[in-house]
């Protein structure tokens, strides 16, 4: 046994922690009991996600009341999930595995919802997702995060138990990112955004993958979790800019050779018109491309879209600073004129939905500090011109 200025450590962390079980040659800490328990525990799963009452329709209700416009990718998105949890259930029913899962590419412009719809889905429907970010990974052997890492941070998410993490989904956002250089100049990244997504193929097509049990870099000497990847759903997302370019290219390319002369007349060249070529020529490898066979895409959102997505859903960004005032006992009130203001100026940024709270917060931040500490205020009026001009709100006291 290990022994440190008298103490006895841990024979697997090498700690020294208040409880110490000890057995003849080895002894192990409460820590590492809890630890090594949730990884055994591998009891059959529970199926935690109810087929008979998330149906597609009850899903896309669910996320109408958080996410604003994207129809087509609510609908799209409430089905996938549906049927993919509809073959895992045959799955722990039968234990044969005959479909292959049906992964998904989710496009579109950023501050669109892409990340909010997946975080969404894991509320609503209380499923397992570990949301990551492609950036930053990297292949074995360079400098940053192995891609086994983001099965580590699922692994985390379902609490160590492997039944589930085998069956959860992976959403990977920035995928475009790791490109390789090509068509599009403003990609940076080449020799690495390639490897990297050699990398993804096998976790992503199904492997067993070995897990350091505490995250992190491999070290020869540990051992490791074995996770099989066949079913857990990938989703990636990303903005793909400059793919507009490419699908436009192609298109009227087809068009100068006669091919379709309609199609120019009522094209709109957009990623709803997407083929696996454009992504190959904006740099993802066909292999990767074929892993994902659902696309999914988001539209840019317009004016009203972000008018709307200031009141209308459930946590929206007004109803949160209004509870906010309300907690000081003074009702904080946005005039029509102040919110069409608002989404007009987040409209100019042209970062979706992302510049509606920093808009608000800077409008807000003299106000919060200022009369926040005063007890008589029943109400303050926000208006148009304390959106543009940042001058004082009327308060009523
Ligand atoms: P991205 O498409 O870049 O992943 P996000 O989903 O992260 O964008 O959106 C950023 C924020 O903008 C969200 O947290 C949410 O507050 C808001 N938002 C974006 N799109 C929508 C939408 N369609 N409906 C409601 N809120 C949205």
């Amino acid at each position: 046994m290990n022994i440190n200025n008298n103490n006895i450590l841990c024979s697997f962390c090498n700690k020294n922690i208040n409880k110490i079980i000890y057995g003849k040659k080895a002894c192990i800490c409460e820590k590492c009991i809890y630890f090594f328990k949730k990884i055994i525990k591998n009891k059959n799963i529970k199926t935690y996600f109810d087929i008979n009452k998330n149906k597609p329709k009850y899903i896309k209700k669910k996320l109408d009341k958080y996410i604003i416009s994207q129809n087509k990718a609510k609908k799209i998105l409430s089905v996938s999930i549906y049927n993919h949890y509809k073959i895992i259930n045959q799955y722990i029913k039968k234990k044969k595995n005959i479909w292959n899962k049906s992964n998904i590419l989710m496009i579109g412009p950023t501050g669109s919802g892409k990340t909010l719809l997946i975080e969404t889905l894991e509320k609503i429907l209380k499923i397992p997702i570990a949301i990551t970010d492609a950036t930053t990974l990297t292949e074995a052997g360079y400098v940053g995060e192995d891609v086994e890492n983001i099965i580590y941070k699922l692994l985390q998410k379902c609490n160590f138990n492997i039944k589930k993490t085998e069956t959860g989904i992976i959403f990977i956002d920035e995928i475009d990112k790791i490109a390789k250089k090509s068509y599009n100049p403003s990609i940076t990244r080449d020799v690495s955004g390639e490897g990297v997504q050699q990398s993804l193929l096998k976790i992503i097509e199904g492997t067993i993958s070995n897990i350091p049990p505490k995250g992190g870099r491999k070290h020869p000497q540990e051992d490791f979790i074995q996770i099989n990847t066949k079913n857990i759903l990938f989703i990636c997302s990303g903005t793909f800019n400059g793919i507009n370019n490419i699908i436009k290219n192609r298109l009227e390319n087809k068009c100068n050779i006669g091919f379709n002369a309609k199609y120019k007349k009522i094209n709109k060249y957009n990623s709803n018109n997407i083929e696996p070529e454009d992504l190959i020529k904006f740099g993802l490898i066909p292999e990767f491309i074929g892993r994902l066979p659902i696309i999914i895409n988001l539209k840019k959102l317009n004016k009203n879209d972000l008018y709307k997505i200031l009141i209308e859903p459930k946590n929206s960004i007004i109803k949160y600073y209004k509870y906010l005032f309300k907690l000081e006992n003074i009702n904080l009130i946005f005039t029509e004129e102040a919110i069409n203001e608002i989404s007009i100026k987040a409209f100019n940024k042209k970062t979706g939905a992302r510049g509606l709270k920093n808009i608000i917060e800077k409008t807000l931040i003299n106000i919060m500090y200022k009369y926040t500490s005063e007890k008589k205020i029943k109400k303050i009026i926000i208006n148009k011109d304390n959106i543009n001009k940042n001058n004082e709100p009327k308060v009523i006291y």
